[in-house]
């Protein structure tokens, strides 16, 4: 340090004031107060590195006066000086914060000594203070750093939301296109009585319907982000339309490793529900190519309507390859896929946020080996 050092010392009686005053002066700036009142005024005036503090004053104590000392700033170093070792004044003045005690009558030496300690651990702490004060400039920065980058990402969570959809429209325009292509080539080749005809153009109809509505939540969701219409749905109607237009895309293919699937369908007695119909149909397509994805050597694919506990229940169950721990908790998540590139990753993430968004839950059991059965509850009307 450039400066001298500045010592205070507060002490009642001159004698011991001056002796101080006298072995510290030619190195250190002192100045003297008699009372604490005093002391207290000069701290504030000028405060110094280091205070000698009596203990025995009228009025203010130098317990007293120290804990007032520490109070202004705890960085000012303090000794204690008593005329008589009480230990007990002694553990009161280290619990204060005093660094070093001096018992009365004290030599040159042990005054010299106490200060050097006093002082040495003064600039230690002041360096710790520095490095506190450069580690608190330090995380300001990163704090407005870190905004920033929420900002930011904020920003692109939205450009990601959008890749999101774009990737999702593309994956059931997927399978809508397939639905439509699937009954069309049917016509083309099969033999084509007049009921067939008509179910076929029947069911192109309605997947080319889905195609508009989903292009008109598009064009919402562009503008502001509101579903199509909530309407009473007759559920076993919807699952068997469903479930017919898409055995159109898988029915006649072989499947990878041979064999056959089966459906069985197991329609309950329901009131109608609460739902958006095209939605719906969305997720029921979502969810039965993945249970014919999991059988490709065939199984059994059960569909499932019923009323349980309140809420309306579709099930729909394979028996096929099931899932791991590790796919069953990742498997809503967008982009998860197992398929390599034939797969999105976004079939599962999407119904899920479209089942949420109809007041229901969509819930999944599986295990590896034995099958995979995916719940949807939707309120009733
Ligand atoms: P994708 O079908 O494009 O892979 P999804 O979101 O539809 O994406 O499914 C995510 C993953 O969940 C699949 O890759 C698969 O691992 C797993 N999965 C979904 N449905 C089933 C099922 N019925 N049986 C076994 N695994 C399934
Ligand atoms: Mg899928």
């Amino acid at each position: 340090m450039d400066e001298a050092q500045r010592i205070l010392v507060v002490d009642d009686e001159p004698g011991p004031r001056e002796a101080l005053r006298i072995i510290l002066d030619p190195q250190y700036q002192v100045v003297t107060a008699t009372d604490g009142p005093e002391a207290l005024r000069v701290i504030h005036d000028t405060p110094p590195d280091l205070v000698f503090l009596d203990v025995r004053m009228p009025g203010m104590d130098g317990l007293e006066v120290l804990k007032a000392v520490k109070d202004v700033d705890s960085r000012i170093e303090a000794i204690i000086m008593t005329g008589y070792a009480s230990l007990e004044t002694v553990r009161g003045a280290l619990a204060y914060g005093a660094s070093e005690y001096l018992i009365k009558p004290f030599s040159e030496d042990e005054v010299d000594e106490a200060v050097k300690k006093a002082l040495a651990r003064r600039a230690e702490r002041m360096g710790e203070h520095q490095q506190i004060q450069t580690l608190l400039e330090d995380l300001r920065g990163l704090a407005v750093q870190n905004s920033l980058l929420r900002e930011r990402l904020a920003h692109s969570e939205k450009l990601s939301a959008l890749g999101e959809m774009a990737a999702g429209i593309a994956h059931n325009l997927n399978n809508i296109l397939a639905a439509i292509m699937g009954r069309a080539q049917l016509l083309v080749h099969g033999p084509a009585d007049a009921e067939t005809l008509q179910r076929g153009v029947a069911t192109i109809q309605r997947a080319v319907e889905d195609g508009a509505t989903m292009v008109q939540r598009i064009q919402r969701f562009a503008r502001g982000g509101l579903a199509s219409e909530f309407r009473a749905t007759d559920l076993n109607q919807l699952v068997q339309e469903t479930v017919e237009a898409t055995q159109l895309i898988w029915k006649d293919q072989p499947l990878q490793e041979g064999g056959t699937i089966e459906v069985v369908m197991e329609l309950g007695a329901l009131p109608p529900v609460r739902s958006r119909p095209a939605e719906l149909r969305e997720v029921l397509i979502n969810l039965i190519l993945n249970a014919v994805d999991a059988m490709p050597a065939g199984g059994t694919l059960t569909v499932r309507t019923l009323v349980r506990g309140g809420v309306a229940c579709i099930e729909i169950a394979d028996t096929g390859i099931g899932m791991t721990e590790e796919v069953k908790r990742r498997a809503f998540t967008p982009f998860f896929t197992t398929k390599g590139a034939k797969g999105t990753g976004l079939g599962l993430s999407i119904s899920h946020a479209l089942i949420r968004d109809q007041h229901g839950e969509i819930e999944l059991q599986s295990e590896p080996g034995k099958g995979t059965t995916f719940v949807i509850t939707l309120p009733l009307q």
